[in-house]
Parts: structure tokens; sequence; C-alpha cells
């Protein structure tokens, strides 16, 4: 674990050192749990969205898009159940003075002896080799079973709590389960509290009165509001979806985990319409197809897994996370929910306009039930960037610092080195960089030596290094470097274009979703 730790320490700088992440407002020390994205962050960035948005737009005829204001009315929030229920149970301890969410206390108690049990099947698995029957050790173990039944004790009594919004039983539990302060070490705990997560401003001049508004905490209200208008504009028919990208904003109180929990950030979300009684095979479907998007990437089927729910929101009947293995553990990185006809039909009663789809096919009209597929932006940046983090030792001693992006998501496709700075190479390189400049993102370096101008390119996971060389000049051939394997290989120059788009087209990966 101190190892991942530390993993996840040298991502953070190099995060900033190579221009991907820096702290905002940095030169005033910084704003809590807000940052910026650099030069090569912002073109991953749009690179992960515009994987996204191709996947639901482009993928699906009746998935469209929209980008609605960040500001709403703010009965908006009353009707979604934020005003009253958008909150976080805290719990502070009174040694260390540091203030936590008393749910991700109790989380952690639990994937304790979740740990417990794998380190128990790894030492079987040691110890057994290929005759190793994971199941059968699973049920039968006496340690494994022991914690097993801990877990799904605490689970249960978690679970119950929540859905009760007991806060005397969280932190009872807390108690009971000698959860200590990792600061101070102490079990000296406050009472549980509830913090509403809301940012609010105000609209227009005091003196005509101001109306308090919120920083909306999601994107997904922007969708709901303008159901009727996208329907009847783009004559949509149910099942239909639409689509977002935009900033959210939560005061997150225990902000930590640098870009895992932001008070600013970016979703991705797409609220798909049926018909009342289809959702959960449309909520069946969305997951699949979510985890394929993931998948597509090709960081490793191993580095995903589903985890469903301990608490249904009051208005879910389904849902799952898709999480990723970071650093420190496998985390959410995207939602799936089953949210009824709640939003709709809360908008309906709040507005008193009438939300509704008339089905032609049964002749009937109903508030529609909602499958969400909801994203963070910048904890999908994490995820990729913890997963292609490598730190490899080469032959000869040396080390080097790789980011094994997935290459259509690489901020620079290929960099073009001129070996040296004179005799027509730096201008046959420039002539090939005004070729390829309208398709890919390439950058020129000449400085240093060509080592040393592939490993700021490995640093920054550009999939690919093009050197001219004095041979160039007269076979029309140039060296093109592979990032992952670092093989060498000579290629005619007019044939780079295709070997390029090949390897880093968008497309590619969208086709690996619908196969
Ligand atoms: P968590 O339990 O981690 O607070 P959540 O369940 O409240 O997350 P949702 O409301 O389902 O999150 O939001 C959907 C997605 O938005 C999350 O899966 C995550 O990727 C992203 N997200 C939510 N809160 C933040 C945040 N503070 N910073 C960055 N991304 C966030």
């Amino acid at each position: 674990m101190a190892q991942q730790e530390d993993v996840f320490k040298k991502l953070v700088s190099h995060c900033k050192e190579y221009g991907f992440v820096f702290p905002s407002s940095e030169i005033y020390d910084g704003l809590g749990a807000v940052y910026d994205y650099g030069q090569n962050g912002v073109e991953l960035k749009n690179n992960i969205k515009k994987y996204w948005w191709d996947s639901m737009t482009l993928l699906n005829e009746n998935v469209v898009g929209i980008d609605s204001a960040i500001f709403m009315h703010p009965t908006i929030w009353k009707a979604s159940g934020h005003v009253d229920a958008f909150n976080d149970p805290l719990i502070d301890n009174k040694d260390s003075k540091k203030r936590y969410r008393a749910d991700v206390l109790i989380e952690e108690q639990l994937a304790k002896f979740e740990d417990k049990i794998n380190k128990e099947v790894e030492k079987a698995e040691k110890k057994f080799g290929e005759a190793f029957d994971k199941e059968q050790f699973l049920s039968t173990n006496p340690r494994v079973l022991e914690n097993q039944e801990k877990k799904d004790e605490l689970h249960a009594r978690f679970a119950k709590a929540l859905n009760d919004s007991n806060l005397e039983e969280l932190r009872q539990i807390i108690l009971d389960y000698e959860v200590v302060c990792p600061i101070s070490g102490t079990r000296n705990w406050t009472d549980v509290r509830q913090f509403n997560l809301m940012f609010s401003t105000e609209m227009g001049s005091t003196s005509d009165g101001a109306m308090k508004i919120y920083l909306r905490p999601e994107t997904a209200q922007g969708i709901f509001v303008n159901f009727l208008n996208v329907q009847k504009s783009g004559r949509m028919k149910v099942p239909f979806g639409i689509a977002q990208i935009g900033k959210a904003f939560r005061n997150e109180i225990v902000a930590r985990q640098f870009i895992f929990r932001m008070r600013e950030f970016e979703q991705m979300e797409m609220q798909f319409f049926v018909r009342p009684g289809e959702e959960l095979e449309w909520f069946a479907k969305w997951k699949e197809i979510r985890l394929k998007w993931h998948k597509a990437l090709g960081m490793g089927d191993s580095m995903y897994r589903y985890h469903d729910h301990e608490k249904l929101a009051h208005y879910a009947n389904a849902a799952t996370d898709i999480e990723f293995r970071m650093p420190f553990g496998f985390k959410e990185v995207e939602g799936i929910h089953s949210r009824t006809d709640f939003d709709l039909g809360s908008h309906e009663k709040y507005s008193g306009k009438k939300i509704q789809y008339f089905d032609p096919e049964l002749n009937q009209s109903y508030v529609p039930y909602v499958i969400e597929t909801s994203i963070g932006v910048d904890r999908m940046f994490l995820s990729i960037m913890a997963g292609s983090f490598c730190e490899e030792e080469l032959e000869g001693g040396d080390t080097r610092v790789v980011l094994k992006l997935p290459p259509a998501l690489a901020p620079i496709k290929l960099a073009i080195l001129p070996l040296v700075k004179k005799d027509g190479l730096p201008e046959m390189a420039r002539k090939i960089m005004n070729e390829l400049k309208f398709e890919f993102n390439c950058q020129y370096d000449e400085k240093d030596t060509v080592g040393k101008r592939y490993r700021r390119q490995d640093a920054i996971g550009t999939p690919y290094c093009v050197t001219i060389d004095y041979d160039s000049l007269n076979d029309n051939c140039v060296t093109i470097r592979h990032r992952d394997t670092m093989e060498q290989e000579r290629v005619a120059i007019s044939a780079l274009r295709d070997i390029i788009a090949d390897k880093v087209s968008v497309k590619n990966l969208l086709k690996k979703i619908v196969e």
C-alpha cells in the first residue's frame, strides 16, 4: 500500500511537471480542491470528452446532445431534492480537528474486511498453485468465512442506517468498530451532522430583490427541464437519450486525492428516456455498453469492476458504479442509475406543466422513466493517468518514465525530430509536419540529443516519434519509434499518415464498443 501511495505522489508531481494538472491559483497558495488543466492536460481532457460524446451521439441515432446553462431557476433544485437532501453526513475528530464523511469511514472499514479475505485468497493461491479452487476456498475457509460474516453484518447495519438517515447509528457504528482518526489515532468523535453540498450565489441587485440561486451540483437537471424542448423540436420517439458535458460544483468537505474529489469538476451525463416497465432492461443494456466503452481503451479488463449501491437513492430502483483500480483502491468513476419517473414527475409537480410523452404505438401518454449514465471527466482523466503511468527499468540500468496512454487519447500524437539542427533536416521535418498537422497534434523538437527528446515524449505519452536523418534527404524515409516497445522501423514518408491514423483514431475505439 505504501508503495502505491508513493506511486500516487509521483503521479501528482508528474501531472504538474509535464503540464497536465496545476493547483488552481497556485501563486496565491492554491484554492482547496480546485485544479487547472495545463497544455497537455487540456488535450487529454478534450480527447476523453470527444470519445464519450462520439460514443453517445454517433453510435446511437436516438441520442442527441444539449448544452444547458449552469445557472438555473432555484425551484429546480427543490424539485430535484437537492435543497433538502443533497447532504453528506460529517463527523469531526475532536483531537485532530479533522473532518470526515461518516459514510466513507464506514466504507473503509468494510474494505478492510475485504482486504483480509483477498489476502487469504492470495496466500492460498500461492500455496496450492494450479490445484487451487477459489470458489471452494471462499465457501469453506474458516478465516474467510469469519471475515465475510463480519463484513455482511456491518454492511447490513450500515445500509439500514443510511436508508433511515439515522445519524446517531452511523456514529455508533464508527464507535463500535473502533474506527480511529488517521491523524490523531484517537476515537474522540463528535456527533454526525448533515451538510448541504450546494454552492449558492445571488442573481440580480439587492435593491431589485436578489434571488438566491445555486451552482448546479450535476448537469442532469438541465436535461430534465429541456426534455419537452428536445423531444418536440427533434421529433424524438421514446426510447431516446439526451447527452450533455458540463461543469458541476459541490462544496465537498473532505476533498482529497487530487482530482478525484474536486469542488469544481466536469460531468458527462446521458439521460435515456424509456417506457415505464422497460427500465430495468435498458439499465442492463447501458451498464454493459458503458463498461465496453471503458474497456475499449485497452487499460486491462481487470482494472474495472461493477459495484452495486449499498443504498438506493429514494428515486432509484437500480444503481451501480463502474469502479477503476486507482492507486488508492477500486473507486467509482461512473454511476449508472435507473431513476424511475422521479425527476420528470417532480418537475411536473413543481412547474405545474405537463411533462409527458404521447406514445403513438401504445396510444397513451406517460411520464417516461429514466436511465442515467453519469461519469466525471476529471475522475476519468485520473484513471487514465494512473493506469498509464509506468516507471521502467531499461537495459543498461537506465530508467524511463512513460505514460502508456491509449493513443487515441494522447495529447500529442507524434513528435517530429530532425536528427540535427542543420543541413536541411529541420526544413524537411517542417515539411512533414505541415502535411500531418491538419489531422494530428504534432510537436516539433530539435533541442538536445534524440534520446533526451524521446524521454520527453515518453513522459507525456506521445505514441510516435519520427526522426529525420541524413538518409531521409535521399531515400524519403524516416525512422518511426513506437512509445511502448521502443521499437524503431524505417518507413516511407508517404506511409506515415496511414500508420499513425490507424493507431490513434477514435473510430477504432468506437468500433470496439459495437462489436
Ligand atoms: P461520490 O460517492 O464519490 O461522492 P457520487 O456518487 O456522489 O460520488 P454522482 O453524484 O453519481 O457521484 O456523480 C457522477 C459522477 O460524477 C461520479 O461517478 C464521479 O465520476 C463524478 N463526480 C462526482 N463528484 C465529484 C467530485 N467532487 N469531483 C470529481 N468528480 C466527481
